[in-house]
């Protein structure tokens, strides 16, 4: 029997726990959206994630988990001409090419080894042999992995083809330095429900006027369609209509979710990711346990991913974590699943004292599995070492 029926910590990467905050935001009342209160609200929200997403004009709101931003940037960005590049380093970018084939005339892909990142110079070699590229997908941070691509080197290049640039940054944005135009991004596609700390529910997509010509000339992107771009385009505009009705509960949250990260700074909440991942690897690394990513270079600063010992299965790992110490992590996905284990350390739980949390049950754990000692006190004072020298 499981001493915990609910966890008392929750460190997975998505869903995560929301800021006390975000709860209050959710449970406002919930307004007529044709309420003018509502109106502005809608309008007012848009204009403050144009501060945190740094562009000019407000993101797209689509009324469903970040997927749903995913698949209709290739619905609508991808015709049936196009000849279309997937980049493929995790399960996640290895899933998009699912939707850029349903859409596009041929579909090319570069692959790497799932605990390795994109080589920006084989993107290059690629768009010189194949200057009939018109889009290219990236995944920035492929979460079952707990990788980070080389997202700006790889923007730089596709700028330079003309090609469309989709990035996928659901897991990234928000948690570290990564925001559309500085990565020259012509669709890119995020949610609050990662280091926003808001629960699933909205995605947010920053499109550029490259992708909107591409979106309009495109006779088959979808109109009248929950996975249509262009129904939303004037939606945050209090004056316009919406296509249909906005998660009215959902965007007071986002709202508080925003007004939190701009309070804080962003520079802090990057800052404060950044440290609690940099604790949580030294810890591992002192009590035994191997991290998955090929080098610390490309580990993600939201995620930390440690790579099963022989023997040791996910299941057995995550089970004993959950029932005897309370505390829930995440597994692999598709290829990592059983290879793996992730420790999310997105927004509320992006705080140094969590690693130290995950670091003793997975150490716990691992040593009444395997029969092995993982040494504990190593990692909480590796990692303690790591948080106290910070600033
Ligand atoms: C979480 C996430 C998504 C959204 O997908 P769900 O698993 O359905 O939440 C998309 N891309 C990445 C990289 C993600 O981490």
């Amino acid at each position: 029997m499981s001493r915990h029926r609910q966890p008392t910590f929750t460190l997975t990467t998505g869903p995560v726990n929301c800021y006390p905050e975000v709860l209050q935001g959710l449970a406002r009342p919930v307004l007529y959206d044709y309420d003018p209160v509502f109106q502005e609200t809608y309008e007012r929200v848009s204009r403050k994630l144009c501060k945190v997403m740094a562009t000019d004009e407000p993101p797209l709101i689509l009324q469903g988990e970040p997927v749903l931003g995913l698949e209709a940037a290739a619905a609508s960005a991808v015709s049936g001409e196009d000849v279309a590049l997937n980049l493929v380093s995790g399960v996640y970018g290895e899933g998009y090419g699912f939707w850029l084939q349903r859409y596009c005339k041929e579909l090319l892909e570069i692959r790497v080894p799932f605990n390795e990142a994109i080589d920006p110079a084989s993107v290059e070699k690629m768009l010189a042999e194949r200057p009939d590229i018109k889009v290219v997908a990236l995944c920035h941070h492929d979460t079952p992995s707990g990788t980070i691509n080389p997202v700006r080197q790889i923007g730089e290049i596709v700028a330079r083809s003309g090609a469309i640039f989709i990035v996928d940054a659901v897991s990234s944005f928000g948690g570290m330095n990564v925001l559309p135009d500085d990565v020259k991004a012509d669709i890119f596609v995020t949610g609050p429900n990662k280091c926003l700390g808001c629960p699933p529910g909205l995605s947010l997509l920053s499109v550029s006027e490259a992708a909107w010509r591409k979106i309009e000339s495109n006779s088959t992107a979808p109109s009248a369609s929950i996975l249509s771009l262009s129904d939303w385009k004037t939606a945050y505009k209090a004056s316009e209509p919406f296509p249909f009705t906005p998660s009215v509960a959902e965007i007071n949250g986002l709202e508080a979710a925003v007004d939190r990260y701009l309070e804080e700074g962003e520079h802090a909440v990057w800052a404060r990711h950044a440290l609690t991942a940099k604790a949580c690897r030294a810890g591992a690394k002192a009590m035994g346990v191997r991290l998955w990513p090929a080098s610390e270079d490309i580990a993600s600063p939201t995620t930390t991913s440690v790579t099963l010992p022989e023997g040791v299965t996910d299941a057995a790992l995550r089970g004993k974590m959950r029932d005897r110490y309370g505390v829930m992590i995440s597994s692999g996905r598709g290829e990592t699943h059983d290879k793996l284990v992730r420790i999310g350390h997105m927004g509320p739980t992006a705080e140094p004292l969590y690693a130290i949390v995950a670091l003793t049950a997975l150490g716990s754990a691992l040593s009444e599995l395997t029969g092995k000692a993982y040494d504990i006190g190593a990692a909480v004072t590796a990692a303690m070492e790591v948080i106290t020298k910070a600033e």
